[in-house]
């Protein structure tokens, strides 16, 4: 029986937003019968901007669709369907000792999502993006036929980072990590500038599976890109301290706060910013020690619907990633001088990534929020084009301003991604805005 209504529908950034048919599907007919117009999948709606949009066409909501189907833990490999989210798999299986293999900074996604923009954790550096542990998936196409995809397909590649253009994805099948302890062996360094976060990064990575920074973009000068950086190991048992050591493995139940409305757009401006940022950077002082995973992979979970902050008009968000740590500095320097940057500037370090759209290529990726404001499309695109230039690229499930252009230099495997895609949907059944907006369909 499938659920349809016309409803307004953005990503996690407000902006665009889009009138689309949403419909329901509570089985896999149900999924076939909603392809007869076209349709983007769409699960927790956690990209930022138009990649789960489809203005006046149809789109299918997978959220009913997220049923565990099994879990061989001989081999530590979960089969679920797409529409699962990674918060209920870590309900399940964090107090069973495994944990994703790769996460995103927010556990409120779909299986199906994660593979659709093939997502990277703080570990890309170390063991790339959540397709290395894909181990198959199962694919309806337009056509109608379903498909069992494994690494050695070809399609398998192209829906990874796909972002759902090649097929509904109906089931995931990946691997997990074990873990002895629901805690995260820590360790945090304030540094002053840039300089002194990337060599601290270059001394530690070899060191810690996960890294990420954190950069306060409103100080110049000597203090540009001073910040906190973080890593973190899954802690054995025998290195907790005797009193965590007695519940080592739970799932955590975090008190979430709502942020309590739509902020007015005033309330961010470069006042608040340097509050923010001051805020963070004074209260996270060097700490070694033990964290949950919670506080390590999902800070930002705490606090409920926090896109409200920035009001109605929404926000972007920029990530890029550079191979050249010159750009990155270069880039940095820009958005400094600029002002009115960016509440949350996160930066990771990314190695290789496999696939026809990868984002990830050796390098550094920074990602930095922006309120809309006027003129800031006009600052960021030249920017854009210059970072490409460099042979950097935009994150697909992120990106909100690239045009086609951008997206085909940034891109060289695009058209052979194509060629699969328009074999898999000889009619074009599949798009979205960001597809029409990329020349991607
Ligand atoms: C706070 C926050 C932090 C984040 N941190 C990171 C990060 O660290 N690393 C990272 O890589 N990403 C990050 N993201 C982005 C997020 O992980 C991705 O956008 C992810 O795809 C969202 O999953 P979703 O289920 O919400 O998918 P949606 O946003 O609903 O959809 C994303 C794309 O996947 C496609 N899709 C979804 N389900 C299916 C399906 N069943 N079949 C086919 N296609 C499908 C959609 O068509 C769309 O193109 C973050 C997002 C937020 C809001």
């Amino acid at each position: 029986m499938l659920r349809r209504y016309e409803k307004e529908l953005s990503g996690w950034g407000n902006h665009p937003r889009a009138v689309c048919e949403v419909v329901e599907p509570f089985s896999v007919e149900d999924v076939k019968g909603g392809l007869t117009r076209t349709t983007i999948a769409r699960g927790l709606g956690r990209s930022y901007a138009d990649q789960a949009l489809n203005s006046g066409g149809r789109v299918l909501l997978t959220g009913s669709l997220n049923l565990f189907l099994g879990f061989d833990d001989r081999r530590g490999v979960l089969r679920a369907e797409a529409g699962l989210s990674l918060e209920e798999v870590l309900r399940v299986f964090v107090p069973r000792g495994w944990f994703p293999p790769i996460t995103p900074g927010t556990k409120y996604v779909t299986l199906g999502g994660m593979f659709a923009s093939d997502v990277h954790g703080k570990n890309h550096h170390r063991e790339g993006s959540v397709s290395n542990f894909v181990r198959s998936v199962r694919l309806l196409t337009p056509r109608g036929e379903v498909l069992d995809l494994t690494p050695e397909d070809p399609l398998f590649w192209a829906t990874a980072g796909g972002m759902g253009l090649t097929g509904v994805i109906l089931e995931v099948e990946m691997e997990m990590r074990p873990i002895q302890t629901s805690y995260i062996r820590y360790r945090s360094f304030r540094v002053r500038n840039i300089d002194e976060m990337l060599a601290v990064f270059d001394e530690n990575d070899p060191k810690y599976t996960y890294s990420v920074a954190w950069i306060d973009c409103l100080s110049s000068g000597r203090n540009m890109g001073r910040g906190v950086v973080m890593f973190g190991e899954h802690a054995r048992l025998e290195e907790l301290p005797e009193k965590l050591r007695k519940r080592p493995l739970f799932f955590v139940e975090r008190f979430k706060v709502r942020f309590p409305f739509q902020a007015p757009s005033f309330l961010l401006n470069d006042l608040t910013m340097a509050v923010f940022n001051w805020l963070y950077y004074t209260t996270h002082p060097p700490y070694e020690g033990f964290v949950d995973y919670e506080r390590f992979f999902y800070p930002l979970d705490a606090i409920d619907e926090w896109n409200k902050a920035y009001g109605r008009r929404g926000f972007i968000q920029f990530q890029f990633v550079v191979p050249e740590r010159e750009t990155l500095v270069g880039v940095l320097e820009r958005i400094v001088k600029r002002g009115g940057g960016s509440f949350l500037a996160v930066l990771k370090r990314m190695g290789e990534q496999r696939g026809y759209l990868p984002f990830g290529i050796p390098g550094w990726t920074l990602a930095l929020d922006f309120p809309i404001k006027s003129g800031l499309f006009e600052f960021l695109k030249p920017l854009m084009a210059e970072i490409v230039r460099k042979g950097g690229r935009f994150y697909l499930t992120k990106d909100a301003l690239m045009d086609s252009g951008i997206f085909r230099d940034s891109y060289p495997d695009f058209p052979k991604w194509y060629e699969l895609r328009r074999k898999a949907d000889p009619e074009g059944i599949l798009s979205s805005d960001l597809a029409r907006r990329l020349g991607m369909v």
